[in-house]
């Protein structure tokens, strides 16, 4: 028997529902409610806190490394690669202003791409690299990218040669957040975690979504932002999952990289952080193996990992690996922009980040928040 109470302000339905309190899912229960202020919004988290890839990944704050780049722009064409670029840089900037540097742990260390002694991707890089540059001056209004091999010893690196860009940065995931979700409760939306949702269907007035609790939750509208689970509600979505892999070394006296990394069209992603190296990647290693939900770590990549830490990032410094963990990316099968759609007249889908989520998260959900004002 409810109170009148809680009845009103715990257990009345609500307008939205958001499912999934990843970067995207609060941005979007955050921009729907600076919308209307006087709207109901209800995250639910399957996870006892946000679970998924927000809280896996690397805390590149980046756009693109130039093989990246390039790859995109010859697969995809220059307008939809560029359009992309500019939601990242777009993202990064509304991100650090919405939430403050300091709250995300910002550090504007930069951004490096590595190429090995060897590297057949380093002469098509340096061939284009000014193309590439005079491409971007139309987001960026200036060169974006230089050659600092210069800097490879005093990194400690061992590699051939090594590109610049001064725009990047890095970010403490763990502390974005949390202080993402402090804000979305301190503005007055519930989210209710260990709760995972198991289906939905739309109605005449409004939605229903039924738990794994064996609970029903009714609503107004629901934006599903599960990203690489979404298969799991939306089960035709063009979203399939990508795991990434992820390693941090135990503290290393005197480490002198400092900075993000990326390698082989984005496939590696190397950082210091705390005094240690985080290192990820190599997907492409075993792709089908890596198109998975499951979290894990397999002898494959994680031994890939540690002889690129052996051989090109701290050659010759003793190391023991203090922590393995993965996250689950969700990309769209053909390529393509994140979907935000709607998939029924009161559900909406936002998924398919891809793997520079960090930067367009916030974006993907303002559009997920106006399919829904
Ligand atoms: C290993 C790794 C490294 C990465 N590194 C970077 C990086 O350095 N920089 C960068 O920009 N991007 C990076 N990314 C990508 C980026 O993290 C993602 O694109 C972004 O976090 C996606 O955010 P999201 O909110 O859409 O999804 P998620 O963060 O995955 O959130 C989805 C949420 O939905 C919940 N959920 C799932 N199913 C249900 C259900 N049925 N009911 C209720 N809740 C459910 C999950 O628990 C999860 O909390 C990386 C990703 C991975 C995996």
């Amino acid at each position: 028997m409810n109170s009148i109470w809680e009845e009103r302000s715990f257990v009345k339905n609500p307008d939205l529902v958001v499912v999934g309190a990843g970067i995207t899912g609060l941005f979007t229960a955050l921009h729907a409610r600076t919308q209307d202020p006087h709207r109901r919004i209800l995250v639910l988290e399957r996870g006892p806190h946000p679970s998924g890839a927000s809280v896996k990944n690397g805390g590149f704050a980046c756009f693109g490394s130039p093989s990246q780049l390039m790859f995109d722009l010859d697969n995809e064409g220059a307008d939809v690669a560029l359009r992309r670029v500019e939601e990242r840089w777009k993202g990064l900037g509304e991100l650090r202003k919405t939430l403050g540097d300091e709250a995300i742990g910002y550090e504007p260390v930069g951004g490096y791409e590595l190429f090995r002694e060897g590297s057949e991707l380093h002469p098509r890089v340096a061939e284009r690299l000014p193309e590439l540059n005079r491409l971007l001056h139309g987001i960026f209004s200036r060169d974006v990218f230089s050659w600092a091999d210069d800097r490879l010893s005093g990194l400690g690196l061992h590699a051939a040669h090594l590109s610049w860009n001064a725009l990047e940065g890095a970010v403490d995931s763990g502390r974005l957040m949390r202080t993402l979700l402090h804000r979305v409760q301190g503005s007055g939306v519930d989210v209710r975690f260990n709760t995972e949702v198991d289906g939905w269907h739309d109605q005449a007035n409004g939605m229903e979504l039924q738990l794994r609790s064996g609970g029903v939750v009714k609503a107004g509208q629901a934006v599903i932002a599960t990203n690489g689970y979404v298969r799991n509600l939306v089960p035709g979505s063009d979203v399939v999952p990508g795991r990434g892999q992820m390693l941090i070394t135990s503290p290393i006296p005197g480490l002198k990289l400092k900075g993000t990394f990326h390698m082989a069209e984005g496939y590696y992603y190397i950082r210091d952080y705390d005094g240690r190296v985080l290192l990820g990647g190599a997907r492409h290693l075993d792709f089908s193996g890596e198109t998975t939900m499951e979290d894990g770590t397999t002898a494959l990549i994680q031994d890939n990992l540690e002889q690129l830490l052996r051989d090109t990032i701290i050659p010759g410094v003793p190391f023991h690996i203090e922590h393995r963990w993965s996250g689950v990316m969700g990309f769209r099968e053909h390529g393509g922009p994140t979907a935000v759609e709607h998939l029924s007249p009161h559900v909406v889908v936002a998924a398919g980040l891809g793997g520079i989520g960090v930067a367009v998260g916030i974006r993907v959900a303002k559009r997920a928040a106006d399919l829904v004002a």
